[in-house]
């Protein structure tokens, strides 16, 4: 094995903890690598939380105008433009992103694009998004992988499932220019995901409905 590049502190994945860990290891004048993948300050920002927040803003937007005769105000031709919709997010998502980068430099932290993975005790390959590898060691070294969206073991819904990646992306032929129902008001079951995708999908244009597991029927936000 050629010798490994050094570094005091390696992060693994750049998301919650991982990119404030990294930061303030470096800040705190440690030599400091942290190495992501894909998303740059991790799923939060970049598919998740923020993103989908995003997204329903627009659809509750889309409701108060629906919903606006009652109050006086008359609307005549209200529609949602789900490609506006998707570009506001990336918008934000992009700015997020940025945001990442300039704190990693800021701090002095080395941010490494590729997929890493062990090779012996606290040395770490990474394969480089940019094509060839980094070999690289360290004193501590982070773990801040994250999770990943699980598609239940369905006949034929590996196939056809989204997962909030491509929902959070779909601005084409199932929405395009469609007109928005009323949904129900979903309160503070706003954060918890699968609703969250439901009131969106609800409020932008389809009718839905929300399966929950047998042992999970009891909602957590009841
Ligand atoms: C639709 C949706 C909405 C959500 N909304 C909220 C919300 O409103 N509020 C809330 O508190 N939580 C919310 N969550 C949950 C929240 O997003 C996660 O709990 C949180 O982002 C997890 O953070 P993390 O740092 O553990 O992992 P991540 O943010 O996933 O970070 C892990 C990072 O590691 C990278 N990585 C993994 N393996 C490797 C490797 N081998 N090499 C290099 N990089 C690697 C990944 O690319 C990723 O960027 C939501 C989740 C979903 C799905």
């Amino acid at each position: 094995m050629p010798k490994p590049e050094r570094v005091e502190v390696l992060v693994l994945g750049s998301g919650a903890g991982g990119k404030l860990l990294a930061s303030h290891m470096a800040k705190a004048g440690r030599r400091t690598a942290v190495v992501e993948r894909k998303w740059i300050g991790g799923s939060c920002p970049n598919i998740n939380c923020l993103p989908s927040k995003n997204e329903v803003k627009s659809a509750e937007v889309a409701h108060t105008v629906y919903d606006a005769g009652p109050f006086g105000t008359v609307v005549t031709d209200a529609r949602v433009d789900m490609t506006q919709v998707v570009s506001r997010k990336r918008k934000m998502v992009e700015g997020l992103v940025a945001m990442q980068v300039d704190a990693f430099r800021t701090n002095g932290a080395e941010l490494i694009l590729g997929q890493a993975h062990f090779v012996a005790l606290k040395t770490v390959e990474v394969a480089l998004n940019d094509g060839g590898t980094r070999l690289l060691s360290a004193d501590r070294v982070f773990l801040d992988l994250g999770t990943r969206p699980h598609v239940p073991p369905i006949p034929g819904l590996a196939e056809t499932a989204f997962t909030n990646i491509e929902l959070l992306e779909l601005e084409g032929s199932l929405f395009a220019n469609v007109r928005p129902h009323r949904p129900k008001r979903v309160g503070r079951a706003g954060v918890v995901a699968g609703i969250g995708a439901a009131a969106l999908l609800g409020a932008s244009a389809l009718t839905m409905g929300v399966l929950l597991r047998r042992d999970r029927r009891k909602a957590p936000w009841r």
